[in-house]
């Protein structure tokens, strides 16, 4: 009997055949720890036990509690993967030694470079594009150029941001710091915070309506928050700009996946992630949220791609990770709340 599976047993006690012996081989289920939601997941994980046999278990939570939870449940955790969003949340959770490196050929193919961890703890199985978003009768297009220049005077009282503490701003500004540097960057946090309509928003979706609603212009957000609220109100007056296209590109980041440490057969945890990053299921796990396929062999959903194209940034995502402190301490001298 092994702890772990005893620990799988209580968590999931309808797998009935882990409960009969609690300590049943493992090797036919698998336990998910995702930060992304069940109506995002389970179709998928329904079609691998479907074609693999091996049944996938999940529990979904924030990406804070999980890690917390893994920390806790050290080498007794039930969890073989963890599935989280934002590579400052992957790579917190491999710096504190929750997963560990995994190396596969077929994750080496299918996902780029910059979209995995340098060491192989962490593989990008989805890209969110955090872009700019403007009023189509307010501002014109030609207006916009770089997220940078939304420092500018001409964005005075007309700029609405989210605020500081979500990671995803975290990582767009540690992602800055590594393009250009720390002062070049808390110069552009600072006309960012000096351009502000209203106090930063909860959260993105807010800041789009406070767009459509008139109280500012112009805001950064992630794309599939705007689709989200496209498909409510498809007369929505807002459009998407693609910033820093003759520079670094648009701000890009992931949702994505690491084997948890504590897994000691780590084939199946592998196997799956493969599974997640090949063709067959990248178009539906990018298409479920209206995100981007990692893999370049997968079109973009139809809905996503009417957006247009855009470059976007190749410097490696785990950049996000190790320059969030640095960022973090940036925005709070920058006055960015
Ligand atoms: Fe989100």
């Amino acid at each position: 009997m092994t702890t772990r599976s005893c620990a799988r047993a209580l968590l999931f006690p309808l797998a009935a055949v882990l409960v009969a012996a609690c300590g049943a081989p493992a090797e036919d289920e698998l336990v998910v720890y995702s930060s992304r939601n069940e109506p995002l997941i389970k179709p998928l994980f329904d079609q691998y036990t479907g074609e693999t046999g091996v049944a996938v278990e999940f529990i979904t939570d924030s990406a804070g509690p999980l890690l917390q939870r893994l920390e806790a449940e050290g080498a007794n955790t039930p969890a073989d993967v963890l599935l989280t969003v934002d590579a400052g949340n992957l790579w917190q959770a491999a710096q504190q030694g929750l997963l560990q490196p995994v190396s596969s050929p077929a994750l080496a193919a299918n996902v780029p470079a910059h979209l995995r961890d340098p060491d192989n703890a962490w593989y990008g199985l989805s890209v969110r594009a955090r872009t700019i978003v403007y009023h189509a009768d307010r501002v014109s297009a030609e207006s916009l150029s770089t997220y940078a220049a939304l420092a500018e005077p001409q964005w005075q009282g007309r700029l609405c941001l989210r605020t500081s503490k979500k990671v995803y701003n975290q990582s767009l500004v540690a992602m800055m710091i590594a393009e250009r540097g720390e002062e070049a960057t808390e110069a552009v946090v600072r006309g960012w915070v000096g351009n502000l309509a209203a106090e930063p928003f909860a959260n993105d979706t807010a800041v789009l309506k406070a767009i459509a609603a008139g109280q500012c212009d112009v805001g950064i957000v992630n794309t599939y928050y705007y689709g989200r609220l496209l498909k409510e109100d498809p007369e929505l007056a807002l459009r998407l700009f693609w910033p820093d296209q003759d520079g670094n590109g648009v701000h890009v980041n992931i949702s994505g996946a690491g084997v948890v440490a504590a897994a000691d057969d780590t084939g199946p945890a592998v196997r799956l992630l493969e599974w997640l990053s090949s063709p067959a299921a990248q178009a539906q796990f990018a298409a479920s949220n209206m995100e981007y396929p990692v893999s370049t062999a997968v079109d973009v959903d139809p809905l996503v791609a009417a957006w247009g194209d855009f470059v976007g940034n190749t410097i490696n995502v785990s950049q996000a990770g190790a320059l969030q402190a640095d960022a973090v301490r940036l925005m709070d001298r920058a006055g960015y709340r």
